[in-house]
C-alpha cells in the first residue's frame, strides 16, 4: 500500500511527488506511461525550457476562475520555483523577465528534477499506463495493464491533449468523466492559426516584427507584438500564440474571428503613411520603370511580402512605370488598412503547446482535491488554467503540482 500514487510523470506530476515526499508521505510512486519521465519538458522553450517568469499577473492566464489560479500560484510562486531550480544546481538566465536555466538546456532541467526526485525517495515507475482508478472504501485501486496498485491518495497529473506524441492524450479526462466530474471542453492553446484563403500565402517563410490583434465580432479584444511567422496555411509565432487561446474558443463557439496585422507596430499611423509614401515615391522616380512594381516596396518589407502587397494592390503584372500617384496612395491604404484576415481554424493539439479548459475550479477544493472524490487530487494541464507563452504553463504545472502533492501528504 502506498501513501500517494501520482499518475503522470511530467512537470506537474514530478513536482507533486517531490512535494508529497518532502511533506512526510512515506511511499510516493509516480506511474508514467512512457519509459522516459518528463519527456515534454525537453521540448519546452525550443529545447531551452522557459520555466517561469518574473511577472506573473492575472492577465497571464485564461480560466473561468482566475482568482483561484492566482491563489494556487501564490502557494508556490515564481520566487519559490527559482529557489527550487537553484537548489537542484541550476543557474538562472533572465531574458526580459522570462526565466531559463543558465545552461539554456531543457535536458539539464529534466535531469536535475529527476535526480532530485530520486534523492528524496520518490519511486519512479516508467512504462506504466494507468487505465482506470477505482475507490474501494478509503483505498484507491489504480489499474495498470495486468496489475493493480493501491494507495491512500492519488494525484492525477496526466496533462491535457497538447503535443500527444509526448504522452499527453487526455486519458485523465476520461477517468474523471467516468467519476462524473465536469470538464470544460479542452481545446488547443498556444497554437498556430489557419487563415481563410490565406492572402499572405506567397510570403510563407517570412518572419517579421508585427502586432497581431484578435477581433471577435469585429471588436478588438487583445493583441500582442513580436515575431510573426507567415506560413502556407496562415500565421504562427509568439504574438499569434498569445491570442490563440481566446481565438480557438471563439471559433469553437461559432463566433466570427479575425486578426488584424500591423506591420509597423512601433510607428504612429501618420508616420507609417509618410514613410511608405516617401519610400514608394522615391523608388518610383529613381528605379528602372520596366522593373516589376514589387520593387517599390522591397526597401520596406522582405522580398516575398513586398510581392504579396503589390499583388494585393493590383493583381495585374504592373511595372514601376505603370504606377502613378493614385496607385501609390492605393498601395499605402491597402497595406495600412486591409490586413484584417479571417481565421478559419487552428493547427490542432499536435501543434499546440498547451490545453485550455479542463477540470473547472468549482469541482475542486482549495487544496486541489476533488469535491466528488475525496483523496483524489488534480494538477497541471488537466485543470482549467492555461497561460501565455513566457514560462506561465510550467509555473502553473509546478505550483499546482506542489500544492496537490503537499496537500495529499498532509491530509
Ligand atoms: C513544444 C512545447 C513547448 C513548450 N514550451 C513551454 C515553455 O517554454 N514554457 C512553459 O511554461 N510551458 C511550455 N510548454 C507547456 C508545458 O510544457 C506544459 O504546460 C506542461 O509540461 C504541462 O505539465 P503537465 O505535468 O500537466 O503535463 P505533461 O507534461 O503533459 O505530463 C503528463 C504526463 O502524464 C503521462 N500520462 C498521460 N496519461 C497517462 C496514463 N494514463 N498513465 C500514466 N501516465 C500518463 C504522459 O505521458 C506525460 O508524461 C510547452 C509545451 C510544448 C508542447
Amino acid at each position: 500500500m502506498n501513501d500517494v500514487i501520482v499518475v503522470g510523470g511530467g512537470a506537474s506530476g514530478l513536482c507533486a511527488a517531490i512535494a508529497a515526499k518532502k511533506a512526510g508521505a512515506s511511499d510516493v510512486v509516480v506511474l508514467e506511461k512512457n519509459t522516459e519521465f518528463g519527456k515534454k519538458l525537453l521540448a519546452t522553450g525550443n529545447g531551452r525550457c522557459n520555466f517561469t517568469n518574473l511577472r506573473i499577473e492575472k492577465d497571464c492566464y485564461h480560466s473561468d476562475d482566475i482568482d483561484r489560479v492566482m491563489q494556487v500560484i501564490s502557494t508556490f510562486d515564481q520566487a519559490e520555483v527559482l529557489d527550487f531550480m537553484c537548489s537542484v544546481g541550476l543557474g538562472i538566465e533572465y531574458k526580459n523577465g522570462w526565466c531559463y536555466p543558465r545552461s539554456m538546456s531543457a535536458y539539464s532541467v529534466q535531469q536535475a528534477i529527476l535526480s532530485h526526485a530520486r534523492k528524496v525517495g520518490v519511486s519512479l515507475k516508467g512504462g506504466k499506463e494507468v487505465r482506470d482508478i477505482k475507490k474501494n472504501g478509503d483505498i484507491f485501486q489504480v489499474l495498470v495493464d495486468g496489475y493493480t496498485y493501491e494507495s491512500k491518495k492519488v494525484i492525477l497529473a496526466c496533462g491535457g491533449y497538447a503535443d500527444p506524441k509526448s504522452g499527453s492524450t487526455g486519458e485523465g479526462f476520461y477517468i474523471l468523466k467516468r467519476a462524473g466530474v465536469h470538464i470544460k471542453k479542452p481545446l488547443p492553446a498556444l497554437v498556430p492559426l489557419v487563415i481563410k484563403d490565406n492572402p499572405l500565402q506567397k510570403a510563407a517563410g517570412v518572419r517579421v516584427n508585427a502586432k497581431v490583434s484578435l477581433m471577435l465580432n469585429d471588436r478588438e479584444v487583445e493583441s500582442d507584438t513580436g515575431n510573426l511567422q507567415i506560413t502556407e496555411y496562415g500565421i504562427s509565432g509568439i504574438p499569434v500564440f498569445q491570442i490563440s487561446s481566446d481565438a480557438v474558443r471563439a471559433l469553437d463557439e461559432g463566433k466570427s474571428v479575425n486578426v488584424k496585422i500591423d506591420f509597423f507596430p512601433d510607428y504612429p499611423l501618420n508616420a507609417v503613411k509618410s514613410l511608405l509614401e516617401q519610400c514608394v515615391t522615391e523608388a518610383s522616380q529613381n528605379l528602372d520603370p520596366s522593373d516589376p512594381d514589387k520593387l517599390l516596396l522591397m526597401g520596406i518589407f522582405p522580398d516575398k511580402l513586398a510581392e504579396v502587397f503589390s499583388d494585393m494592390a493590383s493583381p495585374d503584372d504592373l511595372t514601376i512605370g505603370d504606377v502613378d500617384a493614385y496607385t501609390i496612395a492605393y498601395f499605402v491604404d491597402k497595406i495600412i488598412n486591409d490586413l484584417v484576415l479571417e481565421v478559419s481554424g487552428h493547427k490542432g493539439f499536435e501543434n499546440a503547446q498547451t490545453t485550455s479548459g479542463g477540470v473547472t475550479f468549482d469541482e475542486l477544493n482549495d487544496d486541489l482535491s476533488l469535491k466528488k472524490v475525496p483523496g483524489l487530487y488534480i494538477c497541471g494541464e488537466e485543470v482549467d488554467a492555461d497561460g501565455l507563452c513566457g514560462g506561465y504553463n510550467l509555473q502553473w504545472a509546478f505550483s499546482s503540482g506542489h500544492l496537490a502533492g503537499k496537500s495529499a501528504a498532509e491530509a
